[in-house]
């Protein structure tokens, strides 16, 4: 075997158990509500606060739930993150911008070009540029917005992921929750609880990166987009330092080989506390290439060595980003009974790095046509033609061939990025074509090979998963759906992409540590599938 295409050793997704019949047997309660929003990140949350003003304003009842895999609100958040406030200020026009959960503005910025020793500092592109946004966790941000929905009577029900989609004909009708109390054969034990079925007149599907209901959806629908949605994976660190950080920083270059995309950001929340990342878009030509590694590595640079000296990691996460942009919206985020929100729909800007203010302002429009839905039988379809309307399909229509340009290698990518930059978008005339992430061949060079070795200071990927929080049942069943007979080969390769160290490459192919997991959804894009699994399991994230 001299090259893997990942697509080749992944399952298809489990449509039939994942679109279920309302009504089919094995449910434990029912609840019915009239929204039902699955996913408390920022894009579920803005339309849980925005649907419930109009209501309130309406003078009208309305029975709003909001579903959340993470045992509390914000414990499965993870973002970079610098904030564009213009979402926060049109849900809250009566707060000003320091009400708002965020930390400190953006003060000062710099991007550097690094090679193994050296650095280059680059004139900031305009699509970089960070000034009037805000430094911020997206916990903390979460944990905020979920205080707000609940003081206007939303329910929010954490610890439940939403497993499978509840349907009656072509219409989306509710979802069934994940059992819990499972034992490693995946039989109920006696303290378990069977699932429930939470069925309402709108589902919005806000599950964020690589939603699972939400490929189910378009699937089991047949909505396609221009392009497949691809996706990067982005490994964090937070760090308490000595050094006081004043800037935001991002890096281009070094330790990427220059067949693959991405980069590094450097927030600090506070003088010393620092937010530290590496984004990597999933299309890398190297089998053995490996995010978690490579972040250790960089910490070697002179640059961040000299930050980072006598400090401590104190929290580390990662997390998958959707990078397709524009061409790979799906054709419609609308149908009978459901709406896609953030993420989960595809709405981020790859170039400025930024999702939040769009997931948030597509929950605000979302909530907006889901209330005249509701009140007088609009069609759900007038979300999709608010958000076309709207800055978010502008921006993601101005940078829609960036990210995509990259495909051909940083060089190339780098010199037509920057033409397209010069003419608004204008250039080139049309579209780059994608494959998807799993489609791209990687090839198996032992030479090159990163291992944790290379990284004396660094932090082994067992270390990264206790400073994630995760205290995962051990007897939990596998929530991750293997094709039968892996090749050592392609386990090895698992054991790269994953950064938390979930799969080993053993004498008879695959080993599988599922409690590991991260949720980072990595494995879905490359690997095994990911399924949820009993509520409150994985990360539990404080100040990602
Ligand atoms: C490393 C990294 C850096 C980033 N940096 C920035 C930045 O600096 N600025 C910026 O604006 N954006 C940034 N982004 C992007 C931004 O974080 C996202 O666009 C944004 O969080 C999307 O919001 P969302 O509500 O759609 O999804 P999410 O924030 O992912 O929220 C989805 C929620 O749904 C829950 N969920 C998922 N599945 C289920 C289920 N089946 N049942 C119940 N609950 C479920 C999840 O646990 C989660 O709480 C970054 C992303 C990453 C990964
Ligand atoms: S198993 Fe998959 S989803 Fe879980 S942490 Fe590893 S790569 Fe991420």
């Amino acid at each position: 075997m001299d090259k893997i295409v990942p697509a080749q050793y992944q399952p298809p997704l489990p449509l039939d158990t994942l679109i279920l019949q309302d009504g089919a047997e094995g449910a434990g309660d029912r609840m019915e509500l009239d929204v039902l929003i699955v996913g408390a990140g920022p894009a579920g949350l803005a339309c849980a606060i925005e649907l419930a003003r109009l209501a309130k304003a309406d003078g009208a009842e309305l029975n709003i739930g909001v579903l959340e895999k993470a045992e509390a609100l914000g414990e499965h958040s993870l973002s970079g993150a610098v904030v564009n406030p213009r979402a926060f200020r049109e849900l809250f026009p009566d707060l000003k911008d320091s009400d708002f959960p965020f930390r400190a503005p953006v003060a000062k910025e710099a991007v550097y070009l690094l090679t193994a020793e050296r650095r280059w500092r680059l004139p900031t592109p305009p699509s970089m540029r960070n000034h009037g946004n805000y430094i911020g966790s997206l916990c903390e941000v979460v944990r905020w917005l979920g205080a707000k929905a609940e003081a206007l009577g939303v329910n929010v029900f954490t610890g439940f992921p939403a497993a499978q989609l509840l349907v009656r004909d072509a219409a989306v009708a509710g979802v069934r929750t994940a059992p819990a109390g499972l034992d490693r054969d995946g039989k109920p034990t006696p303290g378990g609880t069977a699932p429930n079925d939470l069925v309402a007149k709108v589902t919005a599907l806000a599950e964020g990166t690589r939603g699972l209901l939400a490929q189910a959806w378009c699937q089991w629908q047949r909505v396609p987009s221009e392009n497949p949605q691809i996706f990067a994976l982005g490994v964090k660190e937070l760090w308490e330092t000595k050094q006081p950080l004043d800037r935001v920083i991002h890096t281009l270059g070094w330790p990427l080989p220059s067949d693959a995309f991405g980069g590094s950001f450097v927030y600090p929340l506070e003088p010393n506390l620092v937010a530290l990342g590496l984004v990597v878009g999933l299309d890398y030509r190297d089998a053995a290439l490996d995010v978690h590694v490579l972040l250790q590595r960089l910490k070697q640079h002179p640059l961040l060595r000299a930050l980072l000296a006598g400090g401590e990691m104190v929290e580390w996460g990662a997390k998958t980003i959707p990078e397709g942009g524009f061409y790979s919206l799906p054709e419609r985020r609308s149908g009978a009974g459901v709406v896609l929100l953030g993420d989960a729909a595809g709405f981020v800007d790859v170039p400025s790095l930024k999702g939040i203010q769009y997931a948030m302002h597509s929950g605000i429009y979302a909530a907006r046509a889901i209330f005249q839905n509701l009140k007088n039988g609009a069609a759900l379809a007038e979300y999709d033609r608010l958000v076309d309307a709207s800055y978010i399909a502008g921006d993601l229509y101005r940078t829609r061939n960036m990210r995509l340009a990259f495909r051909d290698g940083f060089y190339l990518g780098g010199i037509q990025a920057a033409l397209m930059t010069v003419t608004g978008g204008r250039f080139p005339n049309g579209k780059y074509r994608m494959h998807a992430d799993a489609e791209v061949a990687r090839r198996l060079s032992p030479g090159l090979r990163p291992g944790s070795a290379e990284t004396p200071d660094g932090v082994s990927k067992v270390d990264a998963v206790f400073k994630s929080g995760n205290s995962t049942r051990d007897t939990i069943p596998s929530h991750l759906i293997p094709a039968k007979d892996v090749p050592v080969e392609v386990a090895r390769f698992y054991a790269h992409v994953c950064p938390a160290g979930v799969y080993e490459a053993i004498d008879g192919g695959l080993r599988i540590n599922a409690p590991n997991c991260v949720d980072c959804k990595a494995t879905d894009v490359l690997g095994p599938r990911w399924t949820p699994r009993e509520g409150g399991s994985g990360p539990k994230y404080k100040r990602m």
